[in-house]
C-alpha cells in the first residue's frame, strides 16, 4: 500500500528520473502484417506534439513558424482535450481516438485494481504492452502495410498488440529539438522501403518552462519560440526534400496551462487526514482510494476541501467520458482553474510558486484549450476551423493515409471540413 507521499504528485522528481536514459535508435522491426506490401504513391503525415502548448500562445506570441503553417493550411480555434487534462491520457487518447477510459491510460500514475502501478517516469514500466489497450494509429499503419517512425510519443516504446513503429526511441529529454526533426526527415525521405509514411514528433519544452515560471512567463515564451525554430526546421527541410506536395504536417498539443501563485493552495491536512488515502494523484486532478474501504465517508471528508469537486469512479460528469474502467480510482476530483492541493508535509519540502503554472483541470476550463494547426496537400489553406475534440485526430489522420480505422471514439465527419 502505498502512503500518500510515496508518488510523485509533482513533475520535479519526475524530471530528475528521466535524466540518465540513454537514447538508443531502435532498428526496423520485421513485424509486418503478412502479406501487406507497402503501398509507394500516397500522402505522408507527421503528427508533431508540443506538450502543453495553450490555443492562445499562437496569437498571443506569434510564433513565426508556426502562424505561417497555419496561413498556408488550417487552424482551429482550439482543441478540445480529454479528462483527464494531462499528458499521457491525451497524447495516448490523440493516436487511438480512444477516451481515456477507454484506452486504458486513465491517468499519469495508475494503480491497476490487480496491484500493479503505472507511472509515466518509469521507463521500464512505459514499455510493458500491459497498460496500452486499444489501437495506436501506428499499429494500425504498420498492420496495413505503412512504415512508421515515433521519435517520442508515449506508448510508442511498448509493443501493443505485438507492433512497434519501424523506428521509435526510448525517452530521453535532453535529446536537442534539431537532432529530432532531422532524424524524421530522413525517416521521410529514404527510398528503400522503410520510408516512413506516418511519423511522430515530441517536445517537452514549453511545458516544462510555464509549469516552472507560469503560462505568460519569458521563459514559456522562449520555449515557444525554441520549439517553433524546431518545426521551422521541419517544414523547410520538408521542402528542401521536395517533399511539399506529398507530407502533411499536423501539430497539436495535449492540453493548455493555468497560472498558478502561492494563494491559490489548499492545504488538505486542514479537511482531512491524509494517510487514510492511497494515492495515484492529487492536484490539480485527484485520484484516491480510501484505505479502509469506505468510500461514502471519505467522499464526505473530501466534500469538505475547498475548491475540489469529487465524484465517486461511475458517477463522474458524462461529458468526461470518464467511466467504466477498473482503472479509474475509487474517488475522482478536480480543483478549480488555477488552484493547487497538497499536504502540509509536501508543501513543506515544495513550497507553493510565486508563479507557476499546472494542467489537469476540467476540460472545459479555457485555460486547458490546446492547439491544432496542419497544413499539406490534404489541408485547406488559409481556413480557420470550429474547436473539435482530439479524439477525432485519429480517424482524420487515417482518412489522409488512406487507412481502415479501428474502432474508436471519434468521427470523420467532425473534421472532415479541415480537408480539401
Ligand atoms: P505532465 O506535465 O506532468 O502531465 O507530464 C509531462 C511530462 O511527461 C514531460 O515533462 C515529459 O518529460 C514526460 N513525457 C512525455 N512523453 C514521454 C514519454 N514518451 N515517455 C516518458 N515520459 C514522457
Ligand atoms: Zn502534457
Ligand atoms: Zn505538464
Amino acid at each position: 500500500m502505498l502512503g500518500i507521499m510515496s508518488i510523485p504528485v509533482n513533475r520535479f522528481a519526475v524530471r530528475a528520473a528521466v535524466i540518465g536514459v540513454t537514447t538508443l535508435t531502435v532498428g526496423a522491426c520485421a513485424r509486418h502484417a503478412a502479406g501487406a506490401a507497402a503501398p509507394s504513391g500516397g500522402q505522408s503525415v507527421v503528427i508533431v506534439s508540443i506538450d502543453g502548448f495553450r490555443a492562445d500562445y499562437l496569437d498571443t506570441m506569434d510564433p513565426p513558424h508556426l502562424r505561417a503553417l497555419a496561413a498556408a493550411g488550417v487552424r482551429a480555434r482550439w482543441l478540445q482535450p480529454a479528462m483527464p487534462t494531462l499528458t499521457f491520457p491525451n497524447h495516448y487518447t490523440i493516436v487511438t481516438g480512444l477516451y481515456p477510459a477507454h484506452h486504458g491510460i486513465v491517468n499519469n500514475h495508475i494503480a491497476d485494481p490487480d496491484g500493479a502501478w503505472f507511472h509515466y517516469n518509469d521507463s521500464l514500466e512505459v514499455r510493458e504492452s500491459r497498460w496500452w489497450e486499444g489501437e495506436p494509429i501506428w499499429v494500425t499503419a504498420e498492420r496495413q502495410g505503412l512504415r512508421t517512425g515515433a521519435f517520442f510519443w508515449v506508448g510508442s516504446e511498448a509493443a501493443i498488440e505485438g507492433v512497434r513503429p519501424t523506428f521509435y526511441k526510448h525517452y530521453d529529454e535532453r535529446v536537442p529539438g534539431a537532432a529530432r526533426v532531422d532524424t524524421v526527415l530522413a525517416w521521410l525521405a529514404r527510398a528503400d522501403t522503410l520510408r516512413v509514411r506516418l511519423a511522430l514528433l515530441y517536445f517537452s519544452a514549453v511545458d516544462h518552462a510555464a509549469h516552472d515560471s507560469g503560462p505568460g512567463s519569458p521563459d514559456a515564451r522562449g520555449a515557444v519560440m525554441g520549439v517553433d525554430s524546431a518545426i521551422g526546421r521541419l517544414v523547410g527541410g520538408i521542402a528542401a526534400l521536395g517533399l511539399a506536395d506529398r507530407v502533411n504536417v499536423i501539430v497539436v498539443s495535449d492540453h493548455g496551462m493555468a497560472p498558478t501563485n502561492a494563494q491559490r493552495v489548499v492545504v488538505l491536512d486542514d479537511y482531512l487526514d491524509p494517510s487514510a488515502f492511497e494515492v495515484a494523484s492529487i492536484s490539480p486532478f485527484l485520484a484516491l482510494r480510501p484505505k479502509n474501504g469506505n468510500v461514502p465517508a471519505a467522499l464526505a471528508a473530501l466534500r469538505r476541501v475547498p475548491h475540489l469537486a469529487v465524484f465517486p469512479r461511475d458517477s463522474t460528469p458524462e461529458r468526461w467520458h470518464y467511466r467504466g474502467n477498473p482503472r479509474i480510482a475509487d474517488i475522482v476530483g478536480v480543483l478549480d482553474e488555477g488552484w493547487v492541493a497538497g499536504t502540509r508535509e509536501y508543501f513543506a519540502r515544495r513550497p507553493p510558486r510565486a508563479h507557476g503554472g499546472e494542467h489537469g483541470y476540467d476540460e472545459n476550463a479555457p485555460s486547458m484549450r490546446a492547439l491544432f494547426v496542419a497544413a499539406g496537400p490534404a489541408f485547406r489553406r488559409g481556413a480557420l476551423a470550429a474547436p473539435f475534440g482530439n479524439v477525432h485526430l485519429y480517424d482524420l489522420v487515417c482518412a489522409i493515409l488512406g487507412l481502415t480505422p479501428a474502432p474508436n471514439d471519434g468521427s470523420l465527419d467532425s473534421v472532415r471540413t479541415l480537408l480539401r
